[in-house]
């Protein structure tokens, strides 16, 4: 059974909420950051001056993470560059390769001509880099995972197919909920990432997953956004 996702977009919901509660705590958090800065100018608080630049540095940390979850909300790629799915993959592999090789795992990759795009290649890459993440991560050592481009119905497909244990239909009706993990250490990012470029470069995404293994296919429309 293939599911559509990308319609569904779970993190619309969530990430309106986001750009909104976070543009409303950023104000707050750069006039917390001025007094700051002002007080630990003051001579009395020289000796706390680290802890001064301490809190200042965190409240940086907490406005980047902000900023990151307001990139999350936009509709359109920022950088829009004419390019290549299939050579994207060939400059992205040797990084992707080192990450299977280290952990006893191969890819392999079945790459056709396809028609250039207009995308944003840093995003293009990151969704590339989550899935192909996700793929090795579900495999045993010695599996291979497999990576194609090819035309079809004048879209630029890209699929990503690895030998995995699949997933639990209760995952996979969650997709790419934000936050939605089953790995100790996972943060549940990595697809609503995948979608929201997805969704961006106005592609369809689709994913088939069973006990041998799971498929995501990307499809992109070949005329622009
Ligand atoms: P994370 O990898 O941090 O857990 P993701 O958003 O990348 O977060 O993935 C969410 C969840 O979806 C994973 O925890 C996993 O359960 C499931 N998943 C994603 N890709 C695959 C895959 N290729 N095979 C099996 N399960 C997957
Ligand atoms: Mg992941």
């Amino acid at each position: 059974l293939e599911n559509e996702i990308a319609h569904l977009d779970r993190l619309n919901v969530v990430a309106q909420m986001a750009a909104g509660i976070g543009h409303e705590i950023r104000n707050p958090l750069m006039s917390v950051r001025g007094f700051l800065q002002l007080l630990g100018r003051q001579e009395e608080y020289q000796k706390d001056k680290d802890y001064f630049h301490l809190m200042i540095d965190e409240l940086d940390r907490a406005n980047a993470i902000i900023t990151e979850f307001l990139a999350m909300t936009k509709r359109k790629p920022s950088n829009p560059e004419r390019g290549n799915l299939s050579k994207v993959i060939e400059e992205l592999l040797p990084l992707l390769q080192a990450e299977a090789i280290n952990n006893n795992k191969w890819i392999v990759k079945q790459l056709e001509p396809v028609h250039d795009l207009v995308f944003d290649n840093k995003e293009i890459r990151q969704l590339l880099y989550n899935l192909v993440l996700n793929g090795l991560e579900a495999m045993e050592t010695g599996k291979k995972l497999t990576i194609r481009t090819y035309m079809e119905d004048a879209e630029v497909v890209l699929a990503v197919q690895d030998e995995g244990k699949g997933m639990p239909a209760e995952v996979l009706e969650r997709l790419g909920t934000p936050f939605l993990t089953t790995k100790e250490n996972g943060t549940g990012l990595g697809l609503a990432l995948v979608f929201r470029i997805a969704r961006q470069h106005k592609a369809r995404v689709f994913v088939n997953s069973g006990p041998s293994g799971t498929i995501f296919h990307i499809r992109f429309p070949t005329h622009s956004f």
